[in-house]
């Protein structure tokens, strides 16, 4: 019996191991964690991991922005993040409705979710077919993966949390509604979609996070 319990596992194994994303945290300012994506399109290897999202890491909890483009990616960011600090995550920050930035909300179902009032129209509108497109693109890492909206307006201006200032702006561009956060204390833009360096880019496929630290300038 137990051989066949060992077969099982040798068989099951590699099909599992395939499917887990391996973020790997790099710390790019105070207090302040980039997840860094593929620059390639969305594909069965990359598991839709084609987006940077961040966290921060504020003296009152942590401050999430952009929740990555699966259920899968999400909890996997829950680990990234549990394994840096015991602060609790206080607040998402969502960029735009894109799905690789959107998908992963699920993990964050105990957390505001905060978003721009049309961003939460536009993923109302929009964001069934996205999901269903993704599943086409990259298969079983989307298992699970349904949408969940904002539950949160989140309105220009600035929103502290902690020693973190972040001064929210609402702008537009890559799609109808884009939130920009420029965190006032280290200096770092978080832009979403906003700006791309050296990756591939349609109106559905993005990838990029903008990056100004103090005087110098990073496009990441
Ligand atoms: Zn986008």
């Amino acid at each position: 019996m137990r051989w066949i319990l060992l077969l099982v596992l040798s068989v099951s194994l590699p099909a599992m191991a395939e499917l887990e994303y391996s973020l790997k945290p790099r710390q790019i300012a105070e207090d302040t964690w980039l997840l860094e994506g593929s620059t390639d399109n969305f594909n069965k290897a990359n598991g839709g991991n084609i987006v940077n999202t961040a966290f921060i890491v504020t003296e009152q909890g942590v401050v999430v922005i952009d929740t990555g483009p699966s259920k899968r990616y999400g909890e996997a960011m829950r680990k990234t993040i549990a394994a840096i600090t015991d602060k609790p995550v206080i607040q998402v920050f969502l960029t735009h409705h894109h799905p690789d930035h959107v998908l992963g909300n699920q993990a964050f179902a105990d957390v505001p979710i905060g978003a721009l009032a049309a961003t939460t129209e536009l993923l109302h509108q929009q964001g069934d077919a996205m999901a269903e497109n993704m599943y086409r693109m990259v298969g079983d890492w989307m298992r699970g993966t349904e949408v969940v909206l904002p539950n949160q307006v989140v309105t220009p201006g600035v929103h502290s949390f902690g020693n973190h200032d972040l001064r929210v702006l609402g702008l537009g561009g890559h799609t109808a509604a884009d939130l920009a956060i420029l965190d006032q204390r280290t200096g770092v833009l978080f832009a979403g979609d906003l700006v791309f360096y050296h990756g591939f880019w349609s109106l559905t496929n993005c990838y990029l996070l903008f990056i100004a630290h103090k005087s110098d300038t990073y496009l990441i």
